[in-house]
């Protein structure tokens, strides 16, 4: 029996919301995607950008209590800003678990705790009466219900998370920041042979593409990618379907519009779907469930 799910971003931008006209058709919300499993009544949230305050107005709409998981990639701003604006928080009869990796050594409640001091927000995590447990996602693999979930580092000026999940037969890959740099080092060549074994085959790809490689020339050690390189790796790993994601807030509609343009003109026949993300967009999936997986 095949099993669906979907997936919805809630936001797409990077490094900070821009909620400008000519942003409007790709979206101004920082990083936030939901993926909904049929049949969970249990959310799962990648990142807490400003896209997770609309995620969180909708779920308030909700009567009954609210379970979550969400998974951050790494504690800067554009992927954590939307935390303290999520209302089901703000409600005693609602459940949530809060995965970051370790930073150095501070651990996921410390950093929220310190985004949320009186000197940047008059609401500290204690305060928040939702039932909330933060975890120090050590590198690993956590198994749930329905999926797993293990990361690999990106190449991000921070710790930052890759996350695999696994559906049964399905595979998808988040990776919002992750530079995929063009320099002949040893590090870099060992870094791109363990992204390329990591995303191998998945079925999808969502993938940080702040940049062309124009722009990039300027921007190299930033932490972000020029697409050319995301759709080349991917297209060698055997990527089914890839979204390119984490637009820079000063590339508005015509410039994202014209890369689409291009990108699908030279590339779509190498995936099953290419694009760039655009706020609200969801694609759903259908999985075969193989092996219970074991709960932990
Ligand atoms: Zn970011
Ligand atoms: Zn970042």
């Amino acid at each position: 029996m095949k099993n669906s799910l979907n997936i919805k971003f809630w936001g797409v931008r990077g490094s900070t919301p821009c909620a400008n006209d000519e942003n409007m058709h790709y979206g101004g919300n920082t990083t936030c995607l939901q993926v909904e499993v049929e049949g969970q009544d249990e959310f799962l949230i990648l990142d807490c950008g400003t896209g997770f305050r609309n995620f969180g107005n909708r779920m308030n709409e909700a009567e009954q209590s609210i379970r979550g998981r969400v998974f951050i990639t790494h504690p800067h701003w554009d992927h954590l800003q939307g935390f303290p604006f999520f209302k089901p928080f703000y409600e005693g009869k609602n459940w949530f678990r809060i995965y970051l990796p370790p930073q150095g050594e501070i651990g996921c409640k410390e950093i929220l705790q310190g985004h949320m001091s009186s000197t940047f927000f008059p609401v500290s995590i204690d305060m928040l009466e939702a039932d909330i447990d933060c975890d120090t996602f050590q590198p690993g693999t956590k198994y749930f219900e329905e999926y797993s979930i293990e990361y690999m580092w990106a190449d991000h000026t921070v710790p930052t998370a890759i996350y695999k999940l696994k559906f049964g037969d399905t595979v998808i890959v988040f990776s919002p920041d992750n530079e995929l740099a063009t320099d002949d080092s040893e590090k870099t060549r060992a870094f791109r042979e363990a992204f390329s074994r990591f995303i191998k085959d998945v079925d999808i790809l969502i993938h940080d593409g702040q940049y062309d490689r124009e722009q990039y020339e300027s921007r190299v050690g930033w932490g972000h990618s020029a697409w050319e390189e995301v759709v080349e790796i991917a297209y060698e790993a055997g990527v089914k379907r890839l979204f390119l994601t984490h637009h820079d807030p000063d590339n508005d509609d015509e410039v994202l519009a014209n890369w689409e343009k291009n990108i699908k003109e030279q590339h779509s026949r190498k995936f099953e779907f290419l694009a760039l993300a655009k706020e609200g967009q969801e694609v759903a999936i259908s999985y075969q469930k193989t092996e219970k997986i074991p709960a932990k």
